[in-house]
C-alpha cells in the first residue's frame, strides 16, 4: 500500500440516518415534475450506453453559461472533477495552495498526488493580499466558501490567476450567491471553474457536475476520465433541470429568504458568519451537534477540518417549517443548558 494511503483520514460525510438531514448542504426540495418525468423516461434507453460525449447536457449547459459546448467537461459530481484535476495538472511535489478552512477533498486528492500542501490561514476566514506571497502550480478556492459561506472577492481571485500555474475556483454554491467566475474561466488559459447539480438543482442522489475553462484545459480534463461515467438517468435529469430555471430559482429564493431569517433567531448561539451559499457557519459553545442528533436533526461539526478555530456548526438551510424546528429545538436545549 502507498504510504500516502496509509495516514489519509477516511471523508467525513456526516450522519444520515432517519433524522432531518441538516448537515449535508442538500436542497430540501423535491425535484421539478419535468424532471421526475425525463427520470423515468430515461428507464427506456438504460440497456444502451450513454452519450459517450455528452453532447445534449454540455450544449445545455453551454446555454445556460452562455459559452460553448467545447469549454464543458462533465463529471460525477464536483467531486469527481476535482480529482480529476489533480490527476491532470500536479506533478509528484508540485505545490498545491489550499487556503484553510474549505474542502477537505482538494487535500485528498493533492496528497494522492504526491503534492506538496500550502495551507495559509487568514484572520475571520478572509483570504487577504498576502496570498500573493505563493506561487503555487495549482490553487483551489471555493466561492462562497464551505463551511465559512463567503464569496471570495474579485482582486482576491484576480491576484491568484496570476501567481497561480493553474487555479481552481470550486463555485458548487454560485447559484444562491447570484455571483461567478465563469467569465474569468473562459478568458483565462489557465482558470477553472467546477460547478455541481447536487446544491441548486438539488439532484446529489444522481451525482452530476461540470467543469468550465479554456477548449485546451477541457479537452485534458475529458481525456483521462472513465468512459460511460455519468448514468442516461444522471444526464437527463440535469437537461430537464436546466429547462426548469424558473423553478429552480424559485426555490432558491425561499432559501436564501430563510438562510437570513435563521441568522436573526440563531444569534444567540455565538457568532454567525455573512453566508453567500444554503448553509451557516455558526461559532457557539452553547450547543454541540450531537446535542441536536439526540432530538433528531442532523448538522455538521468541523472538528479536525484545518483552519477552523473553535468549536463550530454547519447548518444546511432547511425548508420553513425544518428550519422551524431547528430553531424550537435549539431554543429549548439552550434554555435548558443555561438553567
Ligand atoms: C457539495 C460540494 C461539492 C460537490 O459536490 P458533488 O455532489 O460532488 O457535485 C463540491 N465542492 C464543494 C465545496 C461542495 O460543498
Amino acid at each position: 500500500m502507498r504510504s500516502v494511503v496509509k495516514i489519509i483520514n477516511p471523508y467525513n460525510a456526516g450522519f444520515f440516518g432517519n433524522v432531518l438531514q441538516l448537515g449535508s448542504n442538500e436542497n430540501p426540495y423535491e425535484p421539478s415534475e419535468n424532471v421526475k418525468k425525463a427520470y423515468l423516461k430515461s428507464l427506456e434507453k438504460i440497456n444502451r450506453y450513454p452519450d459517450a460525449q455528452y453532447n445534449e447536457l454540455k450544449e445545455k449547459i453551454a446555454e445556460y453559461i452562455k459559452c460553448s459546448k467545447e469549454n464543458i467537461a462533465i463529471g460525477c459530481g464536483a467531486s469527481e472533477l476535482i480529482n480529476r484535476v489533480c490527476d491532470c495538472f500536479l506533478e509528484e511535489l508540485d505545490e498545491v495552495l489550499i487556503p484553510m478552512p474549505s474542502y477537505s477533498l482538494y487535500l485528498l486528492y493533492s496528497m494522492l498526488r504526491n503534492a506538496r500542501l500550502l495551507t495559509p490561514e487568514f484572520e475571520s476566514y478572509e483570504i487577504s493580499e498576502k496570498i500573493a506571497e505563493f506561487k503555487p502550480n495549482l490553487t483551489f478556492i471555493c466561492t462562497p466558501n464551505n463551511p465559512t459561506g463567503n464569496f471570495v472577492k474579485k482582486e482576491i481571485v484576480e491576484i491568484l490567476a496570476e501567481r497561480s500555474k493553474y487555479l481552481v475556483l470550486d463555485e458548487a454554491y454560485a447559484e444562491f450567491s447570484e455571483k461567478t467566475n465563469v467569465n474569468l474561466a473562459l478568458e483565462k488559459d489557465n482558470v477553472i471553474v467546477l460547478r455541481s447539480f447536487s446544491k441548486f438543482f438539488g439532484l446529489a442522489g444522481l451525482r452530476i457536475g461540470y467543469a468550465v475553462a479554456s477548449k485546451e484545459l477541457v479537452e485534458a480534463i475529458e481525456k483521462i476520465r472513465l468512459p460511460f461515467a455519468v448514468s442516461q438517468p444522471a444526464l437527463s435529469c440535469a437537461i430537464a433541470a436546466l429547462e426548469d430555471l424558473e423553478y429552480y430559482r424559485k426555490i432558491s429564493k425561499k432559501i436564501v429568504a430563510e438562510r437570513e431569517r435563521l441568522k436573526n433567531e440563531l444569534s444567540f448561539l455565538g457568532k454567525i458568519y455573512p453566508s453567500e451559499a444554503n448553509f451557516l457557519l455558526i461559532k457557539t459553545d452553547k450547543i454541540k451537534a450531537l446535542d441536536l442528533l439526540k432530538k433528531g436533526i442532523a448538522v455538521r461539526e468541523l472538528p479536525s477540518l484545518p483552519g477552523l478555530r473553535g468549536y463550530h456548526l454547519r447548518i444546511t438551510v432547511g425548508k420553513k417549517e425544518e428550519n422551524d424546528l431547528l430553531i424550537k429545538v435549539i431554543s429549548e436545549l439552550s434554555n435548558f443548558s443555561t438553567n
